[in-house]
């Protein structure tokens, strides 16, 4: 009997995870996972709060997202599950606006008349709009404001372009905003009513200690706070870790960042198109700030905030969608925004941070009081969100590279839909299904 084929997975994040679970059901592979940081979940990863976890990043699921709740009903925890009642508002002009239905966008003010039934003829439009390749190459800005008129624009659009994307916001294409349209009219249940949105009792670290129970229990080797430095192709493959530490693979799958990927490759290995394909995508970083209070603040899960110079994009209430019986009673909140690296926030002290976001909190809301904070925590991100621009499609690197038997998967290749855990599952299943072919001949 021939040895198992060694298979590296690095990266335990959703991809990951669900790549070496599909991976690790076939006796003939031995499968390694290495993670960089001290924990599994990547972006999805959560942290101790109040006796449970809790995301660093805000995160929920939608009715759409067939791939992870699959998984989730696989794994026996469908019964975790809860489906809440959305709610969203924007902020804008000095005031929050419900924004939720046909009635909240007629009373939206900072708009006007014909501009706010612009908009609403044009989500109809999108929202049953089946195909998305007419809108690959024009820009969301230039699409949306032929649709909708400057007004719409300045005061819906363009703040929240500028809030996901920063500098990049005018290359966006409008497949992307498509696609986040679509997901959310789709994320109603059938028969219509306000959209739903899914979290687990425990939070999304139920599913990934499930993941990791289930790979140790299927002998898969795990591996964390051991990140991969490069990877050497000859004679034997092997990947060296940044403690000195060398794991010896056949086949290797990487789930991080492409501009990541591209640094683990020495010079020579991989022609320079494809290195520059890897090197083309710009990504953002996104910070979020999470905190613990008894205070209700807001009325809504879900803030956008519209207003020219805010300080963040989105402030989220998350114990309004899911309640505060997982939390001891407190009401747990994310403030977030997408930065370019170096930007000043990112250097920004935690404190320094909290005080300049907590000053802008309470110009929304007057009744907030910081003092009443209990706990709270500031995480950072680099490489967090991929820019979805007109030439996209072109940049996308395949799961297959020019290296027999290594792999990438990751969220850039996620399109037009943004990233998301159910498509990390979507994308960790089929690249494990092509490792599985190919080491079984069957490529
Ligand atoms: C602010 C924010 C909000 C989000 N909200 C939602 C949401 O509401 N719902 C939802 O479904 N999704 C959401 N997402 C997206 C979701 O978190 C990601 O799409 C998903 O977690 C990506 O999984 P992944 O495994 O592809 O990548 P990642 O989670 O990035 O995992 C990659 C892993 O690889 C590791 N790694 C990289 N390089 C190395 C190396 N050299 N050696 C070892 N390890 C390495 C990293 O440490 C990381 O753990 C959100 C993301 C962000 C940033």
């Amino acid at each position: 009997m021939s040895a198992p084929k060694k298979i590296l997975i690095i990266g335990g994040g959703f991809t990951g995870l669900t790549a070496a679970y599909k991976l690790s059901r076939e006796s003939d592979f031995s499968v390694t996972l290495v993670e960089g940081s001290d924990h599994l979940g990547g972006l999805a990863a959560g942290f101790p709060l109040l006796g449970t976890s809790l995301e660093k990043t805000y995160h929920h699921l939608f009715l759409t997202d067939t791939c992870i709740l699959d998984l989730v009903k696989e794994l026996d925890l469908t019964g975790k599950l809860l489906w809440c009642e959305s709610s969203v508002g924007i902020y804008r002009d000095g005031r929050v606006y419900p924004f939720m239905s046909p009635l909240d966008l007629l009373r939206f003010k900072p708009c006007s008349l014909p501009g706010r039934l612009r908009f609403g003829l044009m989500a109809l439009y999108l929202q049953k709009k089946k195909t998305w390749r007419q809108f690959v190459a024009r820009t969301a800005n230039e699409w949306l404001t032929r649709a909708c008129g400057d007004d719409v624009m300045r005061t819906i659009w363009t703040p929240l372009l500028k809030g996901k994307f920063d500098r990049y916001w005018n290359s966006v294409s409008m497949a992307w905003l498509w696609a986040r349209i679509h997901t959310r009219a789709n994320s109603r249940p059938p028969g219509g009513g306000r959209e739903k949105l899914g979290y687990f009792r425990g939070g999304f670290a139920e599913i990934i200690g499930k993941l990791e129970s289930e790979l140790s229990r299927r002998k898969v080797r795990i591996l964390t706070g051991k990140a991969v430095a490069q990877l050497t192709f000859g004679p034997g493959r092997q990947a060296l870790l940044a403690d000195g530490q060398a794991v010896d693979f056949d086949q290797c799958l990487f789930t991080g960042s492409s501009a990541a990927f591209a640094r683990l490759l020495p010079a020579g290995v991989v022609p320079d198109d494809y290195r520059h394909k890897l090197e083309s995508i710009a990504y953002l970083g996104a910070i979020c700030l999470v905190f613990v209070t008894d205070q209700s603040i807001a009325d809504q899960y879900w803030l956008n905030i519209h207003e020219d110079g805010a300080p963040f994009l989105l402030f989220i209430q998350h114990t309004r969608l899911v309640g505060t019986e997982m939390y001891q009673g407190r009401h747990v909140y994310y403030i977030g925004s997408y930065q370019p690296h170096g930007s000043a926030l990112f250097g920004m002290s935690d404190d320094a941070l909290t005080g300049k976001w907590f000053d802008y909190l309470q110009r929304i809301y007057p009744q907030f009081e910081p003092a009443r904070v209990c706990e709270r925590h500031v995480f950072k991100f680099k490489a967090a969100q991929h820019v979805v621009d007109t030439r996209y499609e072109e940049k996308i690197p395949d799961y297959r590279t020019p290296v027999h038997g290594l792999f990438l998967a990751n969220f850039s290749q996620i399109f037009p839909e943004d990233r998301g855990t159910n498509f990390a599952v979507r994308e960790g299943i089929k690249v494990a299904g092509m490792i599985s072919r190919e080491l079984s001949g069957k490529a």
